[in-house]
């Protein structure tokens, strides 16, 4: 596997990989890999000639300073991972290498309406201002055919396809479902900082948001539910859990294709989040 940390570097390998008349895949992450990133580096392989993962922590997208110096590192585990999993090339770059001259100069303004303003984007403000200055810099300098998302970040995914379509980039954006631990708790680099309890009680969160694929009451009265459930649980400090249509983000209704009952929670001082689809089912 080849490992770049300059966009030159990055530049000159993939005007090879090009100029062969190869498809490029592109997976962009923020590290600390576990399986549900390898299964978008599987996605990837099987759709695309040649395989980019970028592992780059963005600051700009972390609207807490603590989160941001706490999220896990592994530079060296995680090359080891890829280079295992049959990825071709991991574009590290560093923060000066990302936006010379500073962030400020990378930022782009576009109206992404509600997708940006509900659920995450309330909690976290600014936080998808970030996610579209880096990933549309991931993008310019990566130029793929392909790029996967996952599906467990249900809003991000959504955010990137909106950004895609309003910027015309030319690539298609593929999701990838959601790979959870045996007890049920979806993969995340910060689940390395939960404790052994703390894990355990996490796999709450997804298994109310299960339990309401087999529940037939209202949407509303659904999300009332769930927060009952998830209120009584000391250990979680639950931020929303919110029920909505998949295409606007927007309150579900009879009218929605589909519906993705979504939840952010903390606990032992992480913030967790995870989405079920409802319908179809
Ligand atoms: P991150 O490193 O957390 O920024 O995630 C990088 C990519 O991996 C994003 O597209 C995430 O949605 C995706 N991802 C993270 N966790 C999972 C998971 N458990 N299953 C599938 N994809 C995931």
């Amino acid at each position: 596997m080849k490992v770049c940390t300059t966009v030159t570097d990055l530049d000159g390998e993939l005007s090879a990989v090009r100029n062969d008349g190869k498809s490029v895949g592109f997976v962009p992450t923020m590290g600390a890999l576990h399986k549900g990133h390898i299964s978008l580096i599987n996605s990837a392989l099987e759709q695309s000639d040649f395989v980019v993962c970028s592992i780059f922590v963005n600051p700009t997208q972390f609207n807490d300073a603590s989160d941001f110096e706490q999220y896990p590192r592994l530079a060296e585990e995680d090359e080891k991972v890829l280079e295992n999993a049959g990825c071709n090339l991991l574009f590290a770059p560093s923060i000066d290498e990302m936006y010379p001259g500073g962030s400020d100069d990378f930022k782009i303004s576009i109206d992404l309406g509600a997708l940006a303003t509900v659920m995450e984007g309330e909690h976290r403000p600014g936080h998808f201002d970030g996610v579209v200055q880096v990933v549309n810099r991931l993008f310019e300098i990566t130029r793929p055919d392909y790029a996967f998302f996952g599906e467990k970040d249900f809003q991000q995914l959504a955010v990137v396809r909106e950004m895609v379509r309003i910027l015309g980039h030319s690539m298609e954006i593929i999701g990838c479902p959601t790979v959870r631990e045996p007890n049920g708790l979806a993969m995340s680099s910060r689940n390395k900082r939960l404790s052994k309890a703390g894990f355990n009680t996490a796999a709450n969160i997804s298994s109310v948001l299960m339990s309401l694929q087999q529940r037939s009451e209202s949407y509303e009265d659904m999300e009332g539910w769930a927060i009952e459930q998830l209120k009584v649980m000391p250990e979680i400090d639950l931020e929303y859990v919110k029920i909505v249509d998949g295409r606007t983000l927007m309150e579900a209704n009879a009218n929605s294709e589909t519906v993705v009952a979504c939840a952010a929670a903390w606990l032992e001082g992480v913030r967790l989040i995870d989405n079920v689809t409802l319908r179809p089912n």
